[in-house]
């Protein structure tokens, strides 16, 4: 039986020690924190394939997404994943490039349509009119969004479960066991070693800290993305609306979800953030002016990560040239893609099949 070890228990270590585990692996998931501590558990969490060329990646997309739908056969209730698609609408100047969008994805044949007023206040009757305008509104009835950590908990228990997989929390790798070039364990913090025939690194934005070789370093070009919550209030959204004054979703109990890329741009990581500060007051007044029946209300909490995202904005999926035995899986959008690129990920190590799906999507193309 073949030994590994995944590194981080996000929803892309879930969904690779899941299927892993599956395949008949003998598996052990290390993570530093908690299940989905890092950037899974402060994500947007919006399932699409929306905007994301190249076609290849769009296509890993558009499989995340299936994925996920499957897994209703597999697990029976998948309480983690809510439907309900899609409404956009754009500022006058985007608006070229959105109709552009819609005719490529449909072209692609991913369901992208245009929705009247009066449909559009069917689907979303708290959304105020005047907000709109006369903007077009697009509707993408397939996309929907996650709990990330509620799907990666399920994911890790049925590894644990029904497949035998150890998870161990509090274990944070320090750096790589070589034995020549090839990887045969890892070091934890606490000194404790583990070996394994396979190591895959799922740290997301702390891949490199895995590591103290910088030649096995990944290339990373990290975003910080913030999100501000709303108490529960008296508005029904049921799907993700991207608009020209905010980007809401459900959040559970009422709850509204927040993020406005400007936003995003003018912090750092490192940036101190509370519910009271201006820009988090910021979007949920601009929440407020498209769904009046909010009220005046207050941020309840605020949150900040990074992005996990490989130099050239692709995934990183695959062995790390120069050793054998280590294998990484990093990339944006991981919410959407990660029940796909985990069984791809098993069928390589496992069933030492090379998956065509991944050949654009390499780590050996950053270590020429
Ligand atoms: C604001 C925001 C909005 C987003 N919106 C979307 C979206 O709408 N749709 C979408 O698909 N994606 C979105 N993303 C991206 C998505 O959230 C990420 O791609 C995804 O969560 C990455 O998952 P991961 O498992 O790779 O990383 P993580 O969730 O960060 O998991 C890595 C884990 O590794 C652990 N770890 C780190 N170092 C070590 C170590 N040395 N040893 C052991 N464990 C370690 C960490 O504690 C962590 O739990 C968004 C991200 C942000 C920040």
């Amino acid at each position: 039986m073949i030994k590994t070890i995944v590194i981080g228990a996000g929803v892309m270590g879930a969904s690779v020690a899941y299927r892993l585990a599956q395949a008949g692996a003998v598996v052990t998931v290390l993570e530093a924190t908690r299940i989905g501590g890092g950037t899974s558990g402060i994500s947007f969490a919006w399932t699409n394939a929306h905007k994301k060329p190249p076609k290849p990646y769009h296509d890993l997309n558009v499989a995340g997404m299936k994925a996920h739908a499957a897994l209703a056969g597999e697990f029976g209730a998948t309480p983690w994943r809510h439907g309900g698609g899609s409404l956009e609408w754009v500022a006058e100047p985007d608006r070229a490039a959105q109709r552009e969008n819609i005719e490529q994805l449909r072209s692609w044949g991913y369901a992208a349509e245009w929705v009247t007023p009066p449909q559009l206040q069917e689907l979303e009757p708290d959304i105020d009119p005047a907000a709109i305008g006369d903007a077009p509104v697009a509707f993408f009835p397939e996309e929907g969004w996650l709990d990330p950590v509620v799907y990666a908990h399920a994911m890790l228990s049925a590894a644990r479960v029904r497949h035998g997989a150890k998870v161990i929390c509090g274990a944070r790798v320090v750096d790589l066991i070589m034995t020549g070039d090839r990887v045969t364990g890892v070091r934890v913090a606490d000194g404790t070693r583990y070996e394994a025939d396979t190591i895959v690194n799922c740290a997301g934005r702390w891949t490199n800290e895995a590591t103290r070789d910088a030649g096995l370093h990944l290339p990373l070009a990290p975003t910080v993305g913030f999100l501000v919550f709303t108490p529960p209030v008296a508005a029904n959204l049921s799907r993700v609306v991207r608009t020209t004054l905010i980007n809401a979703r459900p959040d559970g109990a009422g709850r509204l979800m927040l993020h406005w890329n400007p936003t995003d741009e003018g912090l750092a990581f490192n940036t101190p953030v509370s519910p009271s500060m201006p820009q988090a007051r910021d979007l949920v007044q601009r929440a407020r002016q498209l769904f009046p029946s909010i009220g005046k209300v207050e941020p309840e909490a605020v949150r900040i990560a990074v992005r996990p995202i490989p130099a050239d904005h692709l995934s990183a999926i695959g062995p790390v040239p120069r050793t054998s035995g280590y294998y990484v899986a990093i990339t944006h959008s991981g919410v959407t893609m990660s029940p796909f690129l985990g069984a791809l990920v098993a069928d390589e190590i496992i069933g030492g099949r090379q998956r065509t799906e991944l050949a654009d999507f390499r780590p050996a193309r950053f270590f020429n």
